[in-house]
């Protein structure tokens, strides 16, 4: 058995507090990052809303973020169904696009109702 003082280096978590920089456009009150990586900078929500006599049926929220330790860059999240994606500025454009087109094939349904209800053009 050595005599001689050895060390050995160990793997611990250490705590401590991190001043990190924060853009202009995030509300996130950031109250549970543990680590680096859990730190997300969102901005204040957009919201879709349609309104019936059934109550306000909210769509297609959207927000800015930005996780400064995982990506470079902001993104936009947007909510669709039961998930959340997260596209960079062209894929936002392809994604409005494809919904101008849905939007238009929705008018020509209502267009189509109009007619089967005696009451269109
Ligand atoms: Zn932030």
């Amino acid at each position: 058995m050595s005599i001689e003082p050895r060390t050995v280096t160990l793997t611990i978590l250490v705590t401590k507090q991190l001043e990190v920089a924060e853009p202009a456009w995030c509300t996130d009150p950031h109250r549970k990052a543990s680590f680096k990586t859990d730190i997300t900078h969102n901005g204040p929500e957009i919201t879709g809303a349609l309104t019936t006599d059934r109550g306000t049926f909210h769509y297609l929220t959207a927000w800015l973020t930005q996780a400064p330790h995982s990506e470079i860059h902001p993104l936009v999240a947007i909510e669709l169904g039961s998930g959340t994606v997260e596209l960079d500025p062209d894929d936002v454009r392809a994604f409005t696009d494809g919904v101008r087109r849905h939007l238009n094939r929705l008018d020509a349904l209502a267009a189509e109702c109009e007619r089967l209800r005696g009451e269109g053009q």
